[in-house]
């Protein structure tokens, strides 16, 4: 029996997702039997991680996204090792997905992946280089730990210094010849004799939007440091800082970039095979501005 599968994502609010697009081009490039739907809400998620053997298609997998990424781990048989220690989870594989036989929910993390793989299009290696990040959400937990991961030095800021902190504590047994450091916000250039190499926005609030001011990132020192600027809000594509570092003959990185190689590697975990990132980037683009 030829069933088509169901994936999803299980976000809230998830109007606006562009995984759809991206994901159902996917699957008609490969000849995929498969549909990605969206649902809304983790009721829905608890059903269908233990219910649903009995629904009209096979659900196989989810990406999972805000503000479900921590609450979904609890419904997850197994998770994966970057999961434990990121403490998020924004891949669900279902196996057994197609009897009677108990489903298997797998959780794993490839938003560490796709901001690294991201980065490695500008910087080979980060190894030894300096780098902040503002931001000590799941998505910038999920990057400190691909830096450290690979030998970057860090500084975390964050509006709340208790979670900058948490991260450095959660991480520094994997820093090997690395470091982390915990700061308040403030503004960057009062981190003396730290050559920022690549500085990384992993707020929800952005700089130069609602939430942080625009002289937070000095234009000095972004003329002093020349750091590759990395946004990871995609909406706008250009962002307020990134139109600054562009001004102040910065390298940039958009975040439209970490969305398409996290969604790269949770194809690839589901199917085993390499995903169709051509087609799923242009895909991507024709919704992004
Ligand atoms: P989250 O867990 O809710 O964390 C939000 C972070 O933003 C926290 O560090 C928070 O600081 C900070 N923040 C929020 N409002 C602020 C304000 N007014 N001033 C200063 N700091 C503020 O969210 P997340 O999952 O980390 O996601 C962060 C952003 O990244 C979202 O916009 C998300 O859409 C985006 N994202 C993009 C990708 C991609 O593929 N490009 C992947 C994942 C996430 P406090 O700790 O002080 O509250």
């Amino acid at each position: 029996m030829n069933v088509t599968r169901i994936y999803g994502i299980l976000a809230h609010p998830v109007g606006h997702s562009l995984s759809p697009a991206m994901f159902n081009a996917a699957f008609a490039e490969m000849g995929i039997n498969a549909k990605y739907e969206v649902f809304e809400n983790l009721a829905r998620g608890r059903k269908i991680f233990r219910l649903e053997n009995s629904s009209p298609g096979y659900i196989s997998g989810l990406s999972i996204s805000l503000p479900y990424k921590e609450s979904v781990i609890e419904f997850l048989d197994e998770v994966s090792e970057d999961v434990r220690a990121i403490g998020a989870c924004n891949t669900v594989k279902i196996q057994n997905d197609d009897g009677d036989v108990k489903k298997i929910a797998i959780g794993f993390n490839t938003d560490w992946i796709g901001f690294m793989e991201a980065l490695k299009e500008k910087i080979a290696s980060v190894k030894n280089l300096n780098v902040i990040v503002l931001g000590a959400g799941g998505a910038a937990r999920a990057i400190v730990y691909g830096l450290i991961k690979e030998g970057a030095k860090v500084v975390v800021l964050n509006r709340t210094v208790e979670k900058a902190a948490k991260i450095v504590k959660d991480f520094s047994k994997l820093c090997k010849g690395c470091e982390t450091v915990p700061i308040q916000f403030g503004r960057l250039d009062e981190i003396e004799n730290f050559k920022c190499d690549v500085l990384v926005q992993a707020t929800s609030a952005g700089v130069g939007t609602e939430g942080i001011e625009e002289s937070f990132v000095s234009e000095e020192f972004l003329q002093k440091n020349e750091p590759v600027v990395f946004d990871i809000i995609y909406k706008p594509l250009i962002t307020p800082l990134l139109q600054m570092a562009i001004d102040n003959g910065c390298d940039i990185i958009t975040g439209e970039k970490m969305l398409l190689n996290q969604a790269v590697k949770q194809f690839e975990i589901w199917f085993g095979e390499k995903a169709p990132k051509d087609v799923m980037n242009k895909e991507l683009n024709k919704f992004i501005v």
